[in-house]
C-alpha cells in the first residue's frame, strides 16, 4: 500500500529491513546495549558487519523511547537509527514509550536532513507488545508528526510477514481515510 499524506509517501511493504536499498536511514529495534542480538536487530548487524558494533559502543546504553544514529557500514542504506522499544508490561508507561521511539527517530531524521526512513514494527518481537496495539501507536505518532516534517518525504513501514503489513494497511486506512 502507497499513500501520499502531507506531501509524505507512506509506504507498507512486506520484507527485511536489512534489504531496503532505496531508503536513506534504517530504524533498528535496538536492545539497551545497542548489541547485534536476534530479530531485527541481528538482521541489522550481521548486513551491518562489526563496523556498527564499534561505532554504537560510544551512545550504549540507551534507554526506552530514545533514539540514535549512527553510519550503515556495510548496509545498502547511508543511515541507521538505534530506537529502544518498551518491554510491554514492563516498561512503562508504554504506549507514550513506544511513540517517543517513532517520535525520536523522525527528528532525528530531520536534524540529519534525511529523505527517506524505514520503521520495523518496534517493540513488537522479543519485546511481546502486542501487534494491533502497536501498530495503532506507530501509525498515529507517524500521521501527528507528518505536518511538521521538511525534509522527510518518503516513510515506509517494513513488516515480517503479509499478515502483519494487512494489520498495518487496515489500521492506515482508519487513521487516515481511504
Ligand atoms: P523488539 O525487541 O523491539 O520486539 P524484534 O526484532 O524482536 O524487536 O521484533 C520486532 C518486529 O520485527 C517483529 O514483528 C518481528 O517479527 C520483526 N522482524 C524480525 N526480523 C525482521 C527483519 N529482518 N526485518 C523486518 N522485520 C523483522
Amino acid at each position: 500500500m502507497i499513500k501520499e499524506i502531507s506531501g509524505v509517501i507512506i509506504e507498507c511493504v512486506t520484507g527485511n529491513i536489512a534489504e531496503q536499498p532505496d531508503i536513506t536511514a534504517v530504524v533498528n529495534a535496538a536492545n539497551a546495549r545497542l548489541q547485534p542480538g536476534g530479530g531485527v536487530a541481528g538482521a541489522i548487524h550481521r548486513a551491518a558487519g562489526p563496523g556498527l558494533e564499534e561505532e554504537c559502543r560510544k551512545y550504549a546504553p540507551i534507554e526506552p523511547g530514545q533514539a540514535v544514529i549512527t553510519g550503515g557500514h556495510n548496509l545498502p542504506n547511508r543511515y541507521v537509527i538505534h530506537t529502544l522499544g518498551p518491554v510491554y508490561g514492563v516498561d512503562k508507561p508504554e504506549e507514550k514509550l513506544l511513540g517517543d521511539c517513532y517520535r525520536n527517530s523522525l527528528l532525528l531524521a530531520e536534524q540529519q536532513g534525511i529523505d527517506s526512513v524505514a520503521f520495523p514494527a518496534i517493540s513488537t518481537g522479543v519485546f511481546r507488545y502486542p501487534l494491533e496495539k502497536a501498530t495503532e501507536v506507530a501509525i498515529r505518532t507517524v500521521l501527528e508528526m507528518l505536518p511538521g516534517l521538511k525534509s522527510v518525504k518518503k516513510i515506509r513501514f517494513v513488516l515480517f510477514s503479509d499478515s502483519d503489513r494487512l494489520v498495518y494497511e487496515a489500521e492506515l486506512s482508519r487513521l487516515a481515510g481511504g
